[in-house]
């Protein structure tokens, strides 16, 4: 605890490294440059931790600061000298807490879910002190080794078809993203290589500028804003299509743009399904794209950032439908399988696409047992990678598959109840079918009431939402997001939507009088 005994294991490491007293290099060792207590500032973080999330519920969800309001409580520039950590950790509730938003909170409804759990947590710390690169199979065959056999275990769990599975001894295989958009991003990469040689075989006189000017890829008018920013990033055409007045995308319309573009002379290559849409969770009609998309031999990649964890349970997997018919599949057990962010599965039919697409092979990086085992490098856009299979394999063991299917069962659940309350409500109507854990509701009327009746739920604080529009008619998101919500939460979180709206009302009628 004394204030003196961090300050005293430094000055040998102050005075040895300035400038005036250059280094030398006999007495580096005697340099201490870490006082002991960092271990306890560790183990005391970690009971910090705890204390957070299990009364996660007393905070307010929405922090009440302004912007710039962390500046001036901190100095303008790094300390000289080493502190405490005693006053590191005191300022984690001066400096931080106050402009927290706690998106684990049962009072956070707001986007779609990031899941937390405490095997998560802990599998998190063990990827910090080993704190591997696991670029390559040889930077630390466990890094590699545990996420092929992760991305299997998680395939089976969800049924997906064999293909894609490592373990099916063909060419697929899993492999751990930040994001989904990088998944989305390196799919369109894979699929943009693959047309490319395949064009250039019966096209050799077109260079690839040419073709590229060509090539044209397609998503729903509902995926989410990461695809459109893949076709960017990817510099090709990408086609809006409208989606049913169910906001899935169907087979028809998606075969009707792709034969526009081939009258055109373009080149159709990149095509996605998004099952679960951000923001109402509608689920594209895979069964219905798959064979278009086969049919004109246009890569497929499904999207189920959010809704995928709920094909852990069968009664879900009917979405599925078609999968076989896809190439690449994705979704994030970081959104709604109790395994905190980052870790975004993602599975290729056939990963040579994207690994040639991207291959550069400096001779640091080359090692004698290149082929035997994926180099993850080649999957992904950068090079660096964390060991994030460790979350996998800590929450999949530690809840099991059944416990993991009671939180989405339950979450599901929440939301319908959720969802029967505000039908109960005259005032209200649902905006979309209750899907998964995710409500999309409005207050009957203009879409400037329900601006306002927003304004009003966030402004008082006690629970956040985000809205959405879809075809023109704004509406509200109730998104059920907290590991620790109960059955009151819910009539909590409606009690608040129904506050807000007396109060609206009344401030309705003050406006007439
Ligand atoms: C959340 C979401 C994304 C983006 O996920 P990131 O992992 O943050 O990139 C993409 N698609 C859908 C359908 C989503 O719900």
């Amino acid at each position: 605890m004394s204030e003196a005994s961090t300050n005293t294991n430094m000055p040998h490491s102050s005075k040895g490294i300035s400038k005036a007293n250059p280094v030398v290099t006999d007495k580096l060792d005697s340099i201490d440059m870490e006082a002991p207590e960092f271990k306890d500032f560790a183990k005391s973080m970690v009971d910090y931790i705890a204390d957070y999330l299990e009364n996660i519920r007393d905070r307010r969800v929405l922090p009440e600061v302004k912007p710039g309001y962390l500046q001036p409580l901190i100095p303008d520039a790094a300390p000289e000298k080493p502190e405490n950590w005693q006053d590191v950790m005191k300022d984690i509730e001066r400096v931080i807490m106050p402009g927290v938003t706690h998106w684990h909170s049962p009072k956070f409804h707001a986007y779609f879910p990031t899941a937390n759990s405490y095997p998560a947590i802990v599998a998190d710390m063990l990827s910090g002190a080993i704190a591997c690169i696991g670029f390559t199979w040889i930077a630390s065959p466990a890094c590699t080794e545990l996420e092929v056999v992760m991305l299997d275990w998680l395939g089976k769990m969800i049924d997906l078809p064999s293909e894609f599975l490592a373990c099916s001894g063909g060419k697929g295989g899993g492999v751990i993203q930040g994001t989904a958009s990088e998944s989305t991003l390196v799919a369109l990469l894979g699929a943009k290589a693959k047309k490319l040689q395949e064009v250039k075989a019966t096209h050799p006189e077109w260079d690839d500028h040419t073709i590229i000017g060509k090539l044209v890829g397609y998503a729903s008018a509902q995926s989410h804003s990461s695809v459109e920013r893949a076709g960017l990033l990817g510099g090709i055409k990408l086609r809006s299509v409208p989606a049913d007045e169910n906001n899935r995308l169907r087979g028809d319309a998606l075969e009707k743009a792709i034969e526009k573009d081939l009258a055109d002379g373009l080149i159709p290559f990149y095509a996605v399904v998004t099952l679960g849409t951000t923001n109402s969770c509608a689920f594209d009609r895979l069964d219905e794209c798959g064979p278009v998309a086969n049919k004109h031999n246009v890569w497929l990649h499904v999207d189920a950032a959010y809704a995928g964890s709920a094909f852990i349970c069968p009664e879900y997997r009917h979405h599925m439908k078609g999968m076989e018919k896809a190439d690449s599949f994705n979704f994030n057990p970081h959104k709604w399988m109790l395994v905190n962010f980052d870790c975004s599965a993602m599975w290729l039919k056939d990963p040579s696409w994207v690994v040639n697409a991207f291959n550069v092979d400096p001779l640091y990086l080359k090692h004698d047992m290149q082929g035997s085992a994926p180099d993850y490098r080649h999957w992904q856009i950068p090079l660096g990678r964390r060991f994030r299979a460790l979350k996998l394999w800590f929450v999949l063991r530690l809840y099991g598959v059944e416990n993991l299917q009671a939180h989405i069962r339950r979450h599901c659940g929440f939301a319908k109840q959720f969802g029967d309350l505000c039908v109960q409500d005259k005032r209200f109507e649902l905006a979309a079918e209750v899907n998964m854990g995710l409500v999309c509701f409005r207050l009957k009327g203009t879409n400037e009431r329900n601006e306002a009746l927003l304004k009003r739920i966030n402004g008082r604080g006690n629970i956040h939402m985000v809205p959405a529009k879809i075809r023109d008619v704004y509406f509200l998101r109730m998104a059920v997001c907290s590991r620790f919500t109960q059955s009151e939460d819910m009539e909590y979180s409606w009690k608040e939507v129904s506050a807000a709206a007396d109060e609206l009302e009344l401030s309705e009628a003050a406006d007439k009088k």
